[in-house]
């Protein structure tokens, strides 16, 4: 007999309903609800979950496929749209824009990275603007989308992309999903944790009825009160806010644009920024600011002024703080979702984190004996995952010329973590950027914000003079023009969307 399999987990608890809850119910009811171990969710419907959440990257298309979930009946159940990447207005200066794309720019020529050959063709006029090199970027600025147009063998037939949803539908569609696998629900608040006297281990939640789970596993995905990890466990928070001191936001929908973008828009503002987010049956827009730079009330303002489409509900606001735990796996609990920590969605990362939750807690999966070097190489990964992230949003404040208000001025003279700073001095003066264990951003993200904010490196890889330049020339020539072409070809994304969810 397998000695081990008397350990196999018995009982995984998710405590909470919300994206998180249900995105990990959906998979680990795939993968662990198989005869020896029972995965229960509990939520609460008079707390309700954050209700926010709608924008995505690429990522999510894996989480989906890994499920088995069909693309047209998803974005069918979530009003979803594609999304080719993000539009930053005012960022670098006012009155600038550009498009951080999902799909990187050109191809490599020769081995030399595409962005030194276009950085030195530009210094000589032979080159264009960045956004004509990537298919997502020119079909984004021509409101276009297909999964293919063109010769299917080329790299520039496919666009890379992702979703916007909404986020309550999207944990609904999971949750029929997860049920059907037999994930048990139970709806109710709970009041008491019950510990191990010895271990401090969690073995139970009590709920205000009475009802008393018991459990091996408990996943904490109880959003930002972090119910498990924080309040019972007492793991400390790391707090971020010297780097990002956006605090609240104030969201509110308003109705569908008759013609959907296929990106999300983010504007600067004066103590923050502004979310649009297009889906089929409503668009979602945000305000996330700093308080000590803005009222609640002005805030609102500011957002209901600029809405693209009238409001359909009252705006709704939210309080939180940019950190994130100092160990997400503590004892046998694992906080996954807004209990593990916030970053600020400003590039749609906090479903991804969520993600990356689930798939490490799958590749690590602890039985009963909870061996402390999975719970270690958890923490470590999941640590250098978010501290990625974090750089990378960062980096959106730090790269701004704007000092037209006292929060832009504090966050464009802000002192920055070691590990991005050093990222900027690198690509500053020679373009140049390595990306370190399993970082989600990489090369072509961090030239799209640094370029798009008027931080063009000094130089370009010296390797780049060894190679021909009219051949060179002619080659980037012919990227753009092919995909020029392949956008031009996809239809209208409104239409996109109707006619593949109608078909599907
Ligand atoms: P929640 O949604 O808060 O769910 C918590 C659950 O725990 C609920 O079901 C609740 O009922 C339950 N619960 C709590 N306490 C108890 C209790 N005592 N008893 C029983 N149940 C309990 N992410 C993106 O990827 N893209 C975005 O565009 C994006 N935009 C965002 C905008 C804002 C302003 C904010 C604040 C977040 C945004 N996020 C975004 C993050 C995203 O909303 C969250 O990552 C996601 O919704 C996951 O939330 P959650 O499930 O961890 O928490």
């Amino acid at each position: 007999m397998n000695g081990g399999a008397d350990q196999r987990l018995r009982d995984v608890v998710i405590v909470g309903g919300g994206t998180a809850g249900w995105m990990a119910a959906a998979a680990y009811g795939r993968f662990l609800n198989n005869g020896h171990t029972r995965v229960t969710l509990i939520e609460s419907d008079a707390i309700g979950t954050v209700g926010v959440g709608e924008a995505t990257i690429p990522t999510i298309l894996g989480f989906n496929q890994m499920l088995g979930i069909d693309e047209a009946a998803f974005l069918r159940a979530t009003g979803g749209t594609f999304k080719l990447g993000i539009e930053f207005s005012d960022w670098g200066a006012v009155g600038d824009r550009y498009l951080h794309p999902f799909s990187s720019y050109g191809q490599p020529l020769q081995g030399v990275q595409f962005h030194h050959i276009r950085e030195k063709l530009a210094r000589l006029g032979r080159a264009g603007p960045l956004e004509e090199y990537s298919l997502c970027a020119a079909a984004a600025a021509r409101g276009r989308f297909a999964h293919r147009a063109g010769d299917s063998r080329s790299p520039f037939s496919r666009p890379v992309y992702a979703y916007h949803f909404d986020a309550g539908h999207y944990a609904r569609f999971l949750r029929d999903y997860a049920e059907r696998l037999g994930v048990q629900r139970i709806e109710g608040r709970i009041e008491e944790v019950e510990q191990d006297g010895q271990s401090g281990f969690v073995t139970a939640v009590r709920l205000s009825d009475d009802r008393r789970v018991a459990g091996d596993l408990f996943l904490d995905c109880s959003g930002f009160r972090a119910l498990l990890l924080g309040r019972t466990l007492g793991v400390g928070f790391e707090d971020w806010s010297h780097w990002l001191p956006c605090n609240r936001a104030v969201a509110v929908p308003s109705e569908a644009t008759a013609r959907p973008r296929p990106y999300t828009q983010a504007f600067a503002r004066p103590a923050g920024w502004q979310w649009r987010i297009p889906l089929q049956h409503r668009t979602g827009n945000g305000h996330v600011y700093c308080d000590a730079y803005m009222t609640p009330d002005e805030a609102e303002a500011t957002l209901l002024e600029t809405l693209e489409t009238k409001a359909t509900a009252p705006p709704r606001h939210l309080a939180f703080t940019a950190g994130r735990r100092e160990r997400f796996w503590e004892k046998n609990v694992v906080a996954i979702g807004l209990s593990s920590g916030f970053l600020e969605p400003l590039e749609s990362t906090s479903i991804h984190l969520i993600q990356t939750g689930i798939s490490k807690l799958m590749a690590l999966m602890p039985d009963r004996r909870f061996a402390a070097i999975e719970r270690d190489t958890y923490n470590r990964l999941m640590r250098r995952t978010v501290d990625g992230v974090r750089d990378f949003i960062i980096l959106h404040y730090a790269a701004t010329q704007r000092d037209d208000t006292p929060f832009w001025n504090r966050l464009r003279t802000m002192e920055l973590p070691d590990s991005l700073a050093e990222k900027i001095a690198l690509f500053r003066d020679k373009g140049r950027f390595f990306r370190y264990d399993d970082e989600l951003f990489d090369l072509s993200n961090w030239v799209a914000v640094m370029v798009g904010q008027n931080w063009t490196p000094q130089g370009y890889d010296p390797i780049t003079d060894a190679l021909d330049e009219d051949r060179l020339a002619a080659a980037l020539e012919q990227m753009r023009r092919i995909i020029r072409d392949n956008a031009a070809q996809m239809p209208l994304h409104g239409d996109y969307v109707r006619d593949f969810c109608a078909a599907g």
